[in-house]
C-alpha cells in the first residue's frame, strides 16, 4: 500500500516520494528510513533498529544516519522528523493514510478520485525537472528523468586510473532514464563485464555500466554516472564506500564529520574582529 501524509505521497512499489510539484529526489537509504518512520507514526524508532533495517549486515558510521535524516528534513516540511535525544527518531507529521495505487477515477479509494492534489498527474504535465549534466568541453550532454538509486564513493584502482583522482563518486540510475542529448561517450571495456564512457575530446569521465549480455541479472538496466559531471552534483550524497582496499592511506573521510563554517570559527571571528570586520 502507498502512503499519503500531508502533501506527500510515498509510492512504495515504485520507491518514489512525490510532492505537489512531482517526484522528489531521495536516495535509496533515505527512502528506507522514511518508510520505516512512517510505518510507526509518533513512535520512537531506535538507531539500532534503523541501522538493522536500512543497512542490514553492514558496518556504517553513525554520522551516515544523520546525513540521511538531514536530507529528509530538507526534503519534507519542517517538524515531520523529530530527534529523540539518546534514543532515535520519530515521525511527527500528519497521520499517514494508506491509499490505493489505482488511479482509475471510478475507484473511490483511488487518489485521483479525491480532491487531494494529484502529484502523479502534475508529473506527467511536465513539471518534473530533469537532471542534466555533461563533460568539461560540452561535446557531450545528458538528461536523466528519474532520481538516483544510490550514490557511493569508489576507491578502487580502476576508478583512480580512469579519473586521475584518489577516488570517484558515482550515482546509479536506471539506464532507460538516461538519454544523451548531445554527443555520445566513447566507450572503453575496462573489465570483462563492464565498460566506462568518457568524452573523446576532453577526456572527462562520465559513465560506468554493465556490458551486454549481462554477467548476472544484477548487472543489467543501470548506468553509473560520475557525479562530478552533473550540472548540480550537490544533491547526490554518497552513502557508502567501495574499493576501500585501495583507499589512499592519507584520506580520512571520517575526519570530515565535524564541519565548521568560517563565521563559526572562534579563531577567525577573533582575527577579523581585530580589524573591526566580520568574517567575510
Ligand atoms: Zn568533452
Ligand atoms: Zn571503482
Amino acid at each position: 500500500m502507498d502512503l499519503k501524509f500531508g502533501q506527500y505521497w510515498l509510492r512504495r512499489s515504485e520507491r518514489q516520494l512525490l510532492g505537489l510539484e512531482g517526484q522528489l529526489e531521495l536516495s535509496a537509504r533515505s527512502f528506507d528510513i522514511l518508510s520505516l518512520l512512517l510505518s510507526k507514526p509518533d513512535e520512537v524508532i531506535g538507531k539500532a533498529e534503523l541501522f538493522d533495517v536500512v543497512w542490514a549486515g553492514m558496518v556504517v558510521e553513525e554520522n551516515t544516519l544523520q546525513v540521511h535524516i538531514s536530507a529528509l528534513r530538507k526534503t519534507l516540511d519542517a517538524g515531520m522528523i523529530t530527534t529523540v535525544h539518546g534514543r532515535g527518531y520519530k515521525y511527527t507529521g500528519p497521520q499517514p493514510v494508506a491509499v490505493s495505487t489505482d488511479l482509475n477515477p471510478g475507484n473511490p479509494a483511488g487518489v485521483a478520485a479525491s480532491d487531494e492534489p494529484h502529484p502523479m498527474l502534475a508529473m506527467s504535465s511536465g513539471k518534473k525537472v530533469p537532471i542534466t549534466g555533461g563533460c568539461l568541453c560540452g561535446e557531450i550532454r545528458y538528461r536523466i528523468t528519474e532520481p538516483a538509486l544510490d550514490t557511493c564513493f569508489c576507491h578502487c584502482r580502476m576508478c583512480q586510473k580512469f579519473s586521475g583522482s584518489p577516488f570517484t563518486v558515482g550515482s546509479v540510475y536506471a539506464s532507460d532514464a538516461i538519454s544523451f542529448t548531445k554527443g555520445e561517450p566513447k566507450l572503453y571495456k575496462s573489465s570483462p563485464f563492464a565498460e566506462r564512457g568518457f568524452c573523446a575530446k576532453c577526456g572527462s569521465s562520465l559513465i560506468y555500466r554493465p556490458l551486454t549480455p549481462p554477467v548476472s541479472p544484477d548487472w543489467e538496466g543501470w548506468t553509473l554516472i560520475y557525479t562530478g559531471s552533473l550540472d548540480n552534483p550537490v544533491a547526490n550524497v554518497p552513502t557508502w564506500h567501495l574499493g576501500v582496499e585501495s583507499q589512499m592511506p592519507w584520506l580520512d573521510l571520517q575526519l570530515a564529520e565535524r564541519r565548521v563554517r568560517c563565521q563559526d570559527s572562534p579563531d577567525l571571528v577573533e582575527a577579523w574582529a581585530a580589524f573591526n570586520l566580520p568574517v567575510p
